[in-house]
């Protein structure tokens, strides 16, 4: 079901000139009501009235993290706290954490795409949610919570942590769909497992999993492992939270961008470039309808490209493919970049790994060195030192054959890497300690 058809299946000409119409509104709102913006249009010499077409986009300066710290807290707001009703906030594990504020009508819109996004995995109000995404600051949480309301099905607000008890809950609430990290959704299946719990016969149908990057690879370990269909949806607290794009269970293939209420542009992360449809760089982002904290060309590190072909779902909206990662997670190891997600792909391929990785970055010398550590299966542990050994050449081969890069691999035994309840943490950089 398309949840707001008439916005959803708008042709090209149409969402263009929304788009145009509701920049012009915004871009000028914020050269009024935002100190930080007005100064930066000013130094770029722009004003409000160049934008005359989107692509007049690109005059405009781009804004990043640093802005929103340089501003911290609520700085970058472009209405006064009486009209703020919700506040969240960044993980921020380096520094202060980066706050962002929405008024009434923005929680509304949030939960909206949220409700269209519950939609486009094939969820009605007939559905019940388990919601693992964590309550609190993250955006995680409450913004699937209120899509879930909105549309009308029963959510169960789990939050994440107390592993024992999503299974019970699984059980014995019989939800039809979960949303959560795809990392620890293979966490619970795994805890599940272990509980004696057949993880497949759940009611489960669908995972709607986003938060962090994860490959198609992964998408095959869960569907199998559960049983269920594991569909992609993306977002940042800083341009709204989750439900900024959400993959269709008709296509499956990419991205829909709610473009009715963000612009979005790849960009050459080197030179600012703006990169024709289907380039891949890095994405950017524009609110066009947000009220308490809107942003401009906001660059957000990930990477990725544009899909504007037409979806078999019926939806008009642009696609975006799979992140691939963020370019300040992009490993360079002697001179070759590489994602972890590619990593992860290669490792996926390999009958008798377990889909626990981490990735452990070091300097010799002047030089970079990669330590792949990766779980090996029951079976594969008990198997002989030899076999072991081969398992290792093997990964080391194919890492270097599909990357071109060298790495040291280590093999762990099962359920020895430390598991994750939110993001996944699959790089310790141990070059700046
Ligand atoms: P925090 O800043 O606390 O980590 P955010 O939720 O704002 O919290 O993080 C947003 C980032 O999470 C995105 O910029 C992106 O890097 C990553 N992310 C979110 N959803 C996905 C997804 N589906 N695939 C890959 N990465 C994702
Ligand atoms: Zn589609």
């Amino acid at each position: 079901m398309i949840y707001n058809e008439e916005f959803e299946t708008l042709p090209r000409e149409a969402i263009e000139a929304l788009q145009l119409k509701r920049l012009q509104q915004v871009v000028s709102r914020v050269y009024h009501t935002v100190g930080f913006y007005r100064k930066a249009f000013d130094s770029a010499g722009v004003t409000p009235d160049d934008v005359q077409s989107l692509d007049d986009l690109k005059k405009l300066p781009f804004t990043v993290k640093q802005d929103l710290r340089d501003n911290y807290p609520f700085g970058l707001f472009s209405v006064p706290m009486s009209n703020i009703v919700r506040l969240h906030a960044s993980s921020g594990t380096t520094g202060k954490p980066t706050v962002v504020g929405y008024t009434k009508r923005d929680i509304d819109t949030w939960a909206t795409l949220m409700a269209r996004s519950f939609a486009a995995a094939g969820l009605t109000k007939n559905d019940v949610i388990h919601n693992s995404y964590g309550y609190g600051l993250f955006t995680g949480g409450l913004g699937a919570h209120y899509g879930a309301e909105k549309l009308g099905a029963s959510v169960i607000p789990m939050s994440g942590g107390s592993t024992k008890k999503q299974i019970l809950l699984l059980q014995d609430f019989g939800p039809t769909a979960i949303c959560c990290t795809p990392s620890y959704l293979l966490f619970l299946a795994e805890a599940g497992r272990e509980m004696g719990v057949d993880m497949k016969s759940l009611r489960l149908r669908v995972g709607i999993l986003g938060a962090e990057p994860w490959s198609d690879r992964m998408r095959d370990q869960i569907e199998k492992e559960l049983d269920i269909s594991a569909l992609n949806i993306y977002g940042l607290s800083e341009v709204m939270g989750p439900g900024v794009s959400m993959e269709c269970i008709e296509g499956r293939n990419g991205l829909h961008i709610y473009e009715d209420h963000f612009i979005a542009e790849i960009i050459d992360p080197k030179t600012g470039e703006v990169l024709p449809y289907g380039e891949t760089g890095e994405l950017v982002f524009t609110t066009i309808t947000k009220e308490a904290f809107p942003l401009i060309r906001y660059r957000t590190k990930d990477i990725t490209r544009l899909m504007p072909e037409v979806c078999k779902c019926g939806r008009t909206f642009m696609r975006m493919e799979r992140i691939s990662g963020r370019s300040d997670d992009m490993l360079i190891i002697r001179g070759v970049n590489v994602f972890p997600s590619q990593i992860e792909s290669v490792i996926m391929d390999i009958e008798g790994l377990e889909p626990h990785y981490q990735l452990i970055v070091d300097r010799e010398g002047s030089l970079d060195t990669l330590e792949i550590q990766v779980e090996v299966s029951e079976k594969v542990f008990s198997d002989e030192i030899r076999e072991l050994q081969n398992l290792e050449k093997r990964i080391k081969k194919d890492v270097k054959d599909y990357l071109g890069v060298t790495a040291k691999v280590k093999l762990v035994e099962p359920k020895k890497l430390q598991r994750f309840e939110g993001k996944a943490q699959r790089v310790v950089d141990k070059r700046n300690i």
